[in-house]
């Protein structure tokens, strides 16, 4: 099942479930949190030990899926692209990257080379690169890659976060919106603390299951004001 296959509205059935224990903490005691999808199939449940909230059961991982979806989706975003450098600096623009970098550069008083984890277009790294003398990406797209590495000239790891070895470390390692949709995000965190330098900083931003919006969300649902459908 690729994006193409979900955009044109092919249910996304998975193939195999999973049941598993807190990604963050390995409690296995949680409860639920929300139920969503066009079926309900999907459930979130809350840890009972350290509060955070993940999908269980989940579809069982499947990497030729990871793999078709974000080649279809960069297809896609990348096939109506007249002017890449101007794309980059709007696209910077709007998502506010330029101040993201800022606000991170208070932290990271070294500022010597950055890895973006999860580097979609290399909107991010358009930013970073006015500030930072080195920077690197990583994603699953061969065809991101290709892309970022031809407009930005960062070079981009192809390999799967954990696996990546190199004598680089990084005074910064930025992950948006991306650590949340793997599998062992604690082999992220082990990996970022082995690539860091002494003092370097690790910025993840997720999104926040608490916030207003999303308890109303849930809300809704509970009542029965609110469909469980799930956009792609
Ligand atoms: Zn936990």
């Amino acid at each position: 099942m690729s994006t193409k296959q979900r955009m044109e509205g092919v249910p996304y059935i998975p193939k195999e479930w999973e049941k598993v224990s807190c990604p963050f903490c390995d409690a296995s005691k949680s409860s639920l949190h929300e139920r969503f999808g066009d079926t309900w199939q999907y459930t979130y449940v809350k840890c009972r030990q350290c509060g955070l909230i993940y999908q269980n059961p989940r579809p069982k991982y499947d990497s030729s899926f990871v793999h078709d979806a974000y080649e279809y989706y960069a297809e896609d975003v990348l096939k109506n692209l007249p002017d890449p450098q101007k794309y980059l600096e709007e696209a910077s623009a709007q998502t506010q990257c330029d101040d993201c970098v800022a606000e991170i550069l208070k932290y990271d008083t070294q500022a010597s080379c950055i890895l973006d984890v999860g580097s979609y277009t290399g909107i991010f790294l358009h930013s970073a690169l006015k500030r930072y003398p080195k920077a690197y990406g990583v994603d699953v797209s061969t065809r991101m890659a290709k892309f970022i590495e031809t407009q930005t000239g960062v070079k981009v790891f192809l390999e799967k976060y954990e696996d990546i070895q190199t004598d680089e470390r990084f005074s910064c390692i930025h992950m948006s919106h991306v650590i949340e949709h793997i599998p062992n995000p604690k082999a992220w965190l082990e990996q970022s603390k082995k690539l860091l330098t002494g003092g370097g900083v690790l910025v993840i931003s997720v999104p926040n299951g608490l916030a207003f919006t999303c308890r109303i969300k849930i809300f809704l649902k509970k009542i029965g004001l609110r469909k469980g459908r799930w956009e792609p």
